[in-house]
């Protein structure tokens, strides 16, 4: 007789139900026991103000333009923006129907969270990230409400060995005059789950407009039920609950999306909503933060309506993407198998959630300041 399948031992593939794709789960690979922190915090060295910075306050950038003297967040448009502004030329003719192309318009905003050069949202007060969020409205606002615009991303970079040059804490929004494949993809998987009346909805839980069944609502009503110790929640407050997804790829990915009703975009949050919100953004990167006693990389983006009250069926969240695996330097890479065939992960995300929801929410950098402090009185 076959043995009784069991998700922490046995290899198994887990689907996600936004995108369609497979994720390979290897969990017998490891039986290691989990080490902990290998190698000592790090401490950063960075300036509060950086004269070479291009974002610090007052300082000049590359084009020669001036930033403000901000105090609390500044934007500006993309020096070197990735889309023009529209409309954009006709769709060229091309010489076989294999290579398809439509032009692109829009426009790249660059977002400072703070005028602090050495801070990260994990080290923000609440009320510094409030302003971060308003800043997130007002962008999505403005650039969805803008003709030709059909989807605004914005997201946010982090870290060197993302490939993100610059510390100084600042996100960016992407608009542009098509929807992009991924957020196309969700869009196209919540709508047809809406769509048919054999999707489940557990009772109790929230549904989307018209009544009609939400993948996001139903997944995160079902997560929150979950016993804690085998689940995947890694914190929640009266709002919001951040996971590691079922099918999660990275090996501490975490998504992160209100549970109490369907809200499609950032601009219908309430203020209780907004300030919860902000309280649950500096929990998980303090938690990420104090993981490997590093200041954490990932990539973080705001998936919702694609415009200001699209009629579509958005369920707004957050996925945060980050690649560190098992110490401040040891990453994991999508290479071989994974970018051949599928997306492989040893740790299960139980696992990784069960780790994240151990850490303190004290960031390791306020700890080591305050160790230093109580050395100097004593
Ligand atoms: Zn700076
Ligand atoms: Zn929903
Ligand atoms: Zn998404």
């Amino acid at each position: 007789m076959a043995e009784e399948f069991d998700p922490s031992t046995h290899p198994h593939r887990r689907l996600n139900p936004l995108t369609g794709e497979h994720v390979l789960v290897s969990p017998h690979r490891t039986k290691r026991p989990w080490l902990g922190q290998t190698e000592a915090p790090s401490a950063p060295s960075l300036l509060k103000y950086d004269p070479q910075c291009y974002l610090c306050p007052g300082n000049s950038r590359s084009g020669g333009q001036k930033n403000e003297n901000y105090v609390n967040t500044f934007v500006f448009e993309n020096d070197f923006a990735a889309v023009l502004p529209g409309p954009p030329p006709t769709a060229p003719s091309v010489p076989h129907p294999l290579l398809q192309t439509e032009p692109v318009a829009g426009g790249c905003d660059v977002l400072c969270f703070h005028p602090r050069h050495d801070l990260t949202l994990a080290r923000l007060e609440l009320s510094d990230i409030e302003h971060v969020i308003n800043e997130w409205v007002s962008i999505y606002l403005r650039r969805g409400k803008q003709e030709g615009i059909k989807y605004v991303q914005i997201f946010e970079n982090k870290g060197a060995i993302m490939g993100c040059s610059n510390p100084h804490p600042h996100g960016q929004t992407w608009s542009l005059s098509e929807v992009p494949t991924l957020p196309a993809t969700e869009l196209a998987s919540l709508a047809r789950y809406a769509a048919d009346p054999a999707s489940p909805v557990a009772e109790g839980a929230p549904r989307g407009a018209d009544g009609k069944p939400c993948l996001l609502c139903e997944y995160a009503h079902f997560e929150i039920g979950v016993a804690e110790a085998e689940g995947r929640v890694v914190v929640k407050n009266e709002h919001w609950v951040a996971l590691v997804p079922w099918w999660a790829t990275w090996p501490f990915e975490i998504l992160l999306l209100p549970y109490h009703r369907h809200i499609t975009s950032i601009d219908t949050l309430s203020a209780n909503e907004k300030k919860t919100f902000a309280d649950i953004l500096s929990r998980v990167t303090k938690r990420y933060d104090n993981l490997f006693s590093t200041s954490f990389a990932y990539s973080m983006g705001i998936h919702q309506s694609s415009t200001p009250g699209s009629n579509d069926e958005a369920h707004l969240h957050l996925h945060f993407a980050p690649p560190l695996l098992r110490s401040a330097t040891v990453r994991k890479f999508l290479v071989g198998f994974e970018l051949m065939a599928e997306a492989q992960r040893d740790l299960t995300p139980e696992q990784a959630a069960g780790r994240l929801r151990a850490l303190s929410e004290v960031h390791y950098l306020d700890v080591l300041e305050q160790e230093a402090a109580a050395r100097t009185e004593a």
